[in-house]
């Protein structure tokens, strides 16, 4: 069939999708659209630094970029650079695949004041994971951005995976990291800071911490940190034997490796490295205390199960910190004119529908939930759901597609940045990088640009 398509958003999800469409739609013309003049998404912003082989899946989304049909339009941002209701006029299907990665807001008492420009808490010390995780992923939304690590304790709000990546990389030695991409600034810092305690803090218990075992695991390989269980009440375990009932077989057993996991850290000993990581349930954040505009401490309430109801108790645990992150979800980001769910942080979607010709897929239609490949197990059910509306529903006046597009970005003086730009600007990367290092990821678009001219 004959069709334009266009994809905005290069993170997996619409690289599995694209790869789909391509396959079905045989003469369809698609454009994969990044606001940024590199692909990849959530790979190169949010996979940790440390994680290299998870980072290979794109070298399958390079083989997409290779099809005829497909082009790289990059460094173009819709809202900005070209309007939705611009794709909407001129492809046949726009499908929005934009991630989700502002941080969900955590509210809590001493928080509310707030940076006006950022949004950002004025207290220092205190960050959202997805600033601090694209920070030291080189990201260049964050140039400039430094976070204060002059202290001895980081606490983590959350119980996943994103948790379990930030609390690694701050325990890594720079020993540890070689083989990485991580940003030198970040390591330099973490290197420097004197961090002596790390609090992983949920909200629930371990069996209904949504970590993955592989995760966890590698927290018990770390050379100078080790990861212990935080027991404000001085009983001897906290940690379950069994998962009980209420999860499938695939979550039960994966809960169960968590329970073991844990179970293991609850015998490390205090003293056996210099850093020490706490897992700390059943514990919800409610205050923090700032001292000459930075943060001190930290009050907890204990909370419990109650009718399957979540609640706070009396108890309080207050904890000295030096830092906090809150690594507890992200929002997508609203772009101009799409149907967007304040409430929920999403596109607005029925079963992935977003109006006539539009579709969403991944982190911006569900949430951000699962792995990365839960957004194949999404591109798939997402080109069934549009290869059959396709059947119902012909295109009988193709749009214009991508010749206009093209018109329009060459008169408003856009330098796209094309599929071959990209590559220019990867090898770049990987020639910059010191010998220890997969890449030394330019910091900002302007650098990138620059490679190109
Ligand atoms: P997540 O798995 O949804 O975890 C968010 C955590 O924040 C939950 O423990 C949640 O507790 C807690 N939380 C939410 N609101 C809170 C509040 N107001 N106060 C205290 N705690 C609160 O999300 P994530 O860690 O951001 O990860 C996002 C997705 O990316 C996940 O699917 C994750 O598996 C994936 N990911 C995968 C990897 C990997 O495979 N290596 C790495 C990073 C991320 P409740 O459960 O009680 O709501």
């Amino acid at each position: 069939m004959n069709c334009s398509i266009a994809i905005v958003g290069t993170g997996p999800a619409g690289f599995y999708l694209a790869d789909l469409l391509t396959k079905k739609l045989e003469h369809c013309q698609l454009d994969l659209i990044d606001r940024l003049p590199t692909p990849f998404g959530l790979i190169r912003a949010a996979v940790a630094p440390d994680h290299i082989p998870t980072k290979n899946i794109t070298r399958q989304f390079e083989r997409v970029l290779q099809r005829d049909n497909v082009r790289f339009l990059g460094n173009i941002e819709v809202g900005r650079d070209i309007s939705y209701d611009e794709l909407k006029a001129n492809y046949d299907l726009v499908i929005l695949a934009t991630g989700a990665i502002k941080d969900r807001e955590l509210t809590i008492e001493g928080l509310e004041l707030q940076d006006s420009e950022t949004g950002n808490s004025a207290i220092e010390g205190i960050y959202g994971s997805g600033q601090f995780v694209t920070w030291y992923n080189t990201h260049p939304d964050h140039h400039g951005f430094t976070p204060k690590l002059n202290g001895r304790a980081v606490a983590i709000i959350g119980n996943g995976n994103v948790a379990l990546d930030i609390a690694r990389i701050l325990g890594k030695t720079p020993e540890e990291m070689k083989g990485s991409d991580i940003n030198p600034q970040a390591q330099r810092l973490i290197e420097k800071a004197n961090i002596e305690d790390i609090y992983i803090i949920g909200r629930r218990g371990p069996i209904e911490a949504s970590f993955t075992p592989f995760e966890l695991e590698e927290l018990s390989q770390l050379n100078r940190c080790v990861p212990l269980i935080y027991n404000s009440d001085g009983e001897s375990s906290t940690i379950p034997q069994q998962v009980g009932d209420g999860y499938d077989t695939r979550e039960s057993k994966s809960r169960q490796k968590n329970l073991e996991l844990l179970q293991s850290y609850s015998e490390n000993q205090v003293d056996d490295k210099p850093v020490r990581l706490h897992f700390l349930f059943w514990h919800s954040p409610i205050k923090i205390a700032a001292e000459n505009g930075h943060i001190t401490s930290l009050s907890l309430k204990k909370t419990q199960l109650k009718d399957n109801h979540l609640i706070e108790t009396d108890q309080t645990l207050t904890l000295t910190v030096d830092t906090l992150i809150s690594a507890i979800g992200y929002r997508s980001t609203e772009i101009s004119g799409v149907p967007f769910d304040q409430q929920t942080g999403r596109v607005t979607n029925q079963a992935g529908r977003v109006e006539d010709g539009v579709y969403c897929v991944g982190w911006c239609k569900r949430g951000p939930q699962g792995v990365i490949p839960s957004n194949r197990a999404d591109a798939i059910e997402m080109a069934k759901t549009i290869i059959a509306d396709l059947e119902i529903s012909p295109i009988t006046q193709p749009k214009p597609g991508r010749e206009t597009i093209d018109q329009l970005l060459t008169r408003r003086n856009i330098r796209v940045v094309t599929t071959e730009d990209w590559h220019k600007i990867d090898q770049a990367e990987i020639n910059r990088a010191p010998v220890d290092k997969v890449r030394e990821k330019f910091a900002t678009i302007e650098q990138m640009l620059a490679v190109l001219d």
